[in-house]
């Protein structure tokens, strides 16, 4: 029984040990998900400032050029009524464009800014690959590492797992569930004086008959009475136990 237990634990933390690489290689492969839509947002941002910065750009260039034609045309003019008129529309024009100007490098700050950012983040993305491709890699050394000792130990287990009578069998894997694999616990001398003597499994006293009746019947199963785990004494408790 107490080999079986062992074996158990055994197995149990392969798998743990299997399991915790794959819990790592989700959590990163959600945090690169996580980046790369932050990404494709920003992308499409920086596309649309680029876009409205070349909108604001061709609308100043189209301003030039009205006011060279209405230069063009002030030369020709023939009357002073008509030279005002185009001169204060050269005027407007002008101060229009200069608001367009302006807007427009605001636009271009905005874009060199979220390139930067762009950049940044870019790199951050590339980071990420790497950490999940560097987990991917201890997922397979887990599996390769683990998988073959877990394969053997399991057997070893299944064996032990034979030599034990089929209701003996039935608690230990009850009981394997119930107290996520600590089926079995130690048994504690609290004070031989005393005769008193604790369960490691939950800390509470147990009456010495029961220690009594592990050394006296070492193939019956006795339990804790207050957890309800096996029993069972490490060979030195045990002969320090008989010497008394
Ligand atoms: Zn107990």
């Amino acid at each position: 029984m107490y080999q079986l237990f062992l074996l158990e634990q055994q197995v149990r933390g392969l798998r743990t040990r299997q399991d915790a690489a794959t819990r790592r290689l989700t959590a990163q492969k959600t945090k690169l998900g996580q980046l790369e839509q932050q990404l494709q947002e920003m992308t499409g941002q920086l596309k649309q400032v680029q876009a409205k910065a070349g909108t604001l750009e061709t609308e100043a260039k189209s301003a030039d050029a009205k006011i060279q034609h209405l230069r063009d045309q002030m030369n020709t003019v023939k009357n002073n009524r008509e030279y005002s008129a185009l001169l204060l529309e050269v005027s407007t024009l002008k101060a229009e464009k200069g608001k367009v100007e302006d807007q427009a490098l605001a636009e271009m700050e905005r874009v060199e800014s979220l390139k930067k950012e762009h950049e940044t983040l870019a790199a951050k993305v590339a980071e990420q690959v790497k950490i999940v491709h560097g987990a991917e890699t201890e997922v397979e050394a887990a599996k390769r590492e683990v998988g073959d000792q877990l394969d053997e130990v399991t057997a070893k287990r299944d064996d032990a797992q034979k030599e034990l009578p089929a209701d003996s069998l039935a608690q230990f894997r009850r009981l394997t569930v119930v107290h996520d694999g600590e089926a079995l616990a130690a048994v504690v001398e609290e004070s031989r004086r005393h005769m008193e003597y604790s369960c490691g499994g939950c800390y509470m006293s147990i009456p010495v008959e029961r220690v009594n009746s592990l050394m006296m019947k070492p193939n019956d199963l006795s339990f804790c009475p207050n957890c309800g785990r096996i029993l069972f004494m490490e060979p030195e408790l045990k002969s320090s136990f008989a010497k008394s």
